[in-house]
């Protein structure tokens, strides 16, 4: 079976840095993307299997980048999981107002992260599965 494809729209370095060894460790194909502008883009050409969405991004900031991806009959059928801070509570119901799938905490636990998004994978059909701890 051909290695899903995730596409990383992240800023910061050292996240980027985590989820790409993390996902490489999960045997994923990576795209990556420093803003969402850029990552809207390789989501239309690339089709990613899953979007994993920073929040707070230069210019268009991850909720806005969500909404635009789920407007689009091109995109709107990627799963997107965001990236969100643990202390922003109200992130969590944002990103799904938004039309996020399911969310991940940040700091990101290393241990837990490759699971979450098999679980994601594969309850993305059924309604999502969320970072609750
Ligand atoms: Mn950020």
């Amino acid at each position: 079976m051909r290695p899903k494809a995730v596409l990383i729209i992240e800023d910061n370095h050292i996240n980027m840095k985590l989820v790409r060894t993390l996902l490489q460790i999960g045997k994923y194909r990576i795209f990556e993307a420093v803003d969402a502008e850029t990552g809207i883009e390789i989501a239309k050409e690339q089709r990613p299997d899953l979007i994993l969405m920073d929040i707070q991004l230069p210019g268009i900031d991850g909720f806005e980048a969500t909404s635009i991806l789920k407007s689009s009959a091109e995109t709107r059928d990627i799963p997107v999981v965001a990236l969100t801070s643990y202390a922003m509570d109200g992130d969590k119901k944002k990103a799904q107002e938004a039309g996020c799938e399911g969310y991940i905490c940040k700091p990101i636990n290393t241990r837990t992260f490759i699971d979450k998004l098999t679980a994601f994978f594969r309850d993305a059909k059924t309604g999502g599965a969320n970072d609750n701890r």
